[in-house]
């Protein structure tokens, strides 16, 4: 996953950068040099005054700007740009026919050249490593491949592949493979490993966009013994497993059975808590919770008739999104780990807007701009088991930063422009000329989210 890219790195350093460091303790240091190899790693990071740029190494003077780590994004799907989603694809009929076009002969190729560009729009916009958590196929995991070889400058990306569901449960079967008892759920675990993914995700419980009945988003759907199945097996190869659980009773079988991360996620009680601190079934003894507060919030404050969305998923969002921005107080109150995820290619999610998700932890989480940040980078680094190499500015650690007009702990929407992205050391100039944005949904979200 870290192999050297073939890609020819020429060394930089980056002078008198104010660098935004993304600890917890919200640090900030002025006039610092950070010097880059040609192995795209991270040489040395010093102050300005007492660090001489090697010689042969290009110099970019930051003056003025600030510096950060790359952003990370540990819930993304690449297979729509986060335009509102035809309800009528989230029917069974409507979700049978796009399974059979996204896996036919002209429906590859499309899913394929999607993935790319989408992971490209994430680049652009800031974002350095992400989690794909529900494929069509293994379009992910290829093209994860092909960054990690040298051929394209992309983000670091872990693949999950298709996703696991029960028999017309959750994003079945356009996104899953379907598990009717454990050791099915064995078997398929066994066969995205076997495909090379990074990430397993399970539909835990049923989900708002394809929910075909009032309390059904949200009601568990996996047992605990398929998922402990899922999880027992991939933890043995040493990969992490993320559950799409909204409810109580949904969570609480999910993590029993040993998920790493809770994606969304419901109101806590104190068992749920300990367990997300302290789970003994864990790849590393603890789980974390990613809110995905942009997916979520915008079904309940946009007008139904721009957001599309039918009366059943509007209640079921009702009952969900609730349970879920409380939950996520909770956890933030108890110290659980909350990582930042943004459920990419959901209704008003584009592929550029990892930085609203940070917005709305603020805005509606309880967040504080340091914490939103820490978590955005530090805590998502470690929640996907690649703090050693990516999630701060340290000497080692790939190169993976932002240069921005000014401090995003001042301003947010700092992160929305960056000026220079830098991914494992390749630097990507003038990152957003080429995003294409869809400008009635970022009014839209501006106008629900006060800018
Ligand atoms: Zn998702």
């Amino acid at each position: 996953m870290s192999a050297t890219p073939r890609t020819v790195i020429e060394p930089f350093a980056i002078a008198h950068a104010t660098l935004v460091t993304g600890d917890a303790a919200g640090t900030v240091l002025d006039d610092m040099t950070i010097i880059v190899g040609d192995n795209g790693r991270i040489e040395q990071v010093s102050p300005s005054l007492s660090t001489p740029i090697p010689s042969g190494y290009h110099m970019l003077d930051a003056t003025g700007k600030t510096v950060m780590p790359g952003l990370i994004n540990v819930h993304v799907h690449l297979f729509s740009d986060g335009k509102p989603i035809n309800p009528k694809l989230a029917t069974p009929a409507g979700q049978r026919r796009m399974a059979a076009f996204a896996h036919s002969p002209f429906g590859r190729p499309y899913i394929a050249a999607k993935a790319k560009s989408s992971v490209i729009t994430q680049l652009r916009s800031g974002v350095t490593t992400l989690r794909t958590l529900g494929d069509v196929g293994y379009e992910a995991v290829a093209l994860r491949d092909r960054i990690d070889a040298g051929e394209i400058v992309g983000p670091r990306m872990l693949a999950s592949g298709p996703l696991l569901a029960i028999p017309e449960g959750h994003g079945a079967p356009l996104i899953a493979l379907i598990c009717p008892d454990a050791d099915a759920a064995r078997a398929n675990t066994l066969e995205n490993i076997a495909h090379g993914v990074n990430a397993i995700k399970i539909a835990a419980t049923g989900g708002v966009t394809d929910a075909q009945e009032l309390g059904e988003a949200g009601s568990p759907q996996m047992t605990v013994d398929q998922m402990r199945a899922i999880c027992d097996a991939a933890h043995e190869s040493g990969v992490i497993v993320a559950a799409h659980a909204q409810s109580t009773e949904g969570v609480r079988r999910a993590l029993l059975a040993g998920v790493d991360t809770i994606e969304h996620g419901a109101v806590l009680d104190a068992e749920l808590i300990e367990l997300f601190l302290n789970n003994p079934n864990a790849l590393r003894g603890w789980s974390a919770l990613i809110p995905t507060m942009s997916a979520a919030l915008p079904l309940l404050d946009a007008d139904q008739s721009v957001s599309g969305i039918t009366d059943i998923q509007l209640e079921n969002a009702r009952t969900v999104v609730a349970g879920m921005v409380q939950g996520l107080h909770q956890a933030h109150e108890a110290g659980i780990r909350v990582g930042v995820g943004t459920d990419a290619a959901m209704t008003f999610v584009p592929q550029y807007g990892t930085w609203r998700e940070l917005d709305l932890m603020v805005k509606r989480g309880g967040f504080s701009p340091v914490e939103a940040l820490h978590a955005a980078t530090a805590v998502n680094a470690e929640i996907l088991g690649v703090e050693d190499v990516t999630g701060s500015i340290t000497s080692g650690r790939t190169a993976d930063l932002l240069v921005l007009d000014g401090n995003p702990l001042v301003d947010l929407r700092m992160l929305e422009h960056p000026e220079l992205v830098v991914a494992q050391g390749h630097p990507i100039w003038h990152p957003d000329r080429n995003i294409k944005r869809f400008d009635d949904m970022d009014t839209l979200l501006d106008r629900l989210y006060a800018f």
